[in-house]
């Protein structure tokens, strides 16, 4: 059976209005940065790489521990980690994908068009992008490292992606059978509980009605044990269990 746990690797600060869609309110908010690890399997499975020291110093990232650094305290070498699922290609998802250089990257197909495709460098998405990462990308795929996903697919047995869009075009959610049901790793499908919980959407959008369905398959996956893990969310360390500094054990 797996055990999935959430490796945090920074923090920051912004305010509810800056985040949360046709939000007024002012309230502070603070974001927190996971890279997620599955064990139990034939190999450690990650989901997404994180981002390097030099995203942490240009977005004002507090804490920042390089996602090598937190997944080799789970007792495993971020250089032998085979494989990869990443959710989405923004910035804090997939700038550090060299960390894990032997991995297999399992990213959809329609996200790896996106980020190479006429709006990836408009002013609405272009923030969210790590150009010389996005531009890995083609080196990588040309090595063999890149697993193109169509859709849904179960990548081990009771591993398996799941497409969502909504906050990218090619987002996808992750689940894992656990002893204590199924995990739902919904990374940017829901940053916060309150988005999954409220239906309230984030700014960063390329499909509205994609995002809002995506609510609804985190919580028709994720069933009446409810382990759903958001993707940003401090609360994350309240709803589960914290085992040692930055690390949280979700099953
Ligand atoms: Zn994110």
């Amino acid at each position: 059976m797996y055990e999935v746990y959430a490796l945090k690797y920074g923090e920051r600060d912004t305010t509810t209005c800056q985040f949360f869609y046709r939000e007024a309110k002012h309230d502070p908010l603070t974001l927190h940065y996971f890279v997620w690890l599955i064990l139990g399997g034939p190999h450690p499975v990650l989901v997404d790489t994180g981002f390097l020291e030099d995203d942490a110093r240009a977005r004002q990232i507090r804490n920042y521990v390089s996602p090598a650094t937190v997944v080799e305290r789970m007792g495993v070498r971020a250089a032998d980690v085979p494989m990869a699922l990443i959710s989405h290609l923004h910035y804090d998802h997939w700038a550090g994908h060299s960390l894990f250089p032997s991995a297999e990257h399992w990213i959809q197909a329609e996200e790896v068009a996106f980020w190479t495709g006429p709006f990836a460098g408009t002013p609405a998405f272009r923030g969210s992008a790590n150009v010389p990462a996005l531009a890995d990308l083609v080196t990588l795929n040309y090595a063999n490292k890149i697993r193109f996903v169509h859709g849904d697919h179960e990548v081990l047995p009771g591993i398996r992606l799941y497409r969502v869009g909504g906050h990218t075009a090619g987002l996808q959610i992750v689940t894992v059978e656990t002893q204590r049901g199924t995990v739902v790793l919904t990374s940017d499908a829901s940053h916060f509980y309150h988005n999954v919980e409220t239906r309230q959407p984030v700014q960063i959008i390329t499909s509205l009605p994609e995002m809002l369905t995506a609510f609804e398959t985190i919580h028709r996956l994720a069933g009446p044990q409810k382990l759903i893990v958001a993707g940003h969310d401090p609360m994350v360390a309240d709803r589960f269990k914290p085992v040692a500094d930055g690390i949280i054990k979700i099953a």
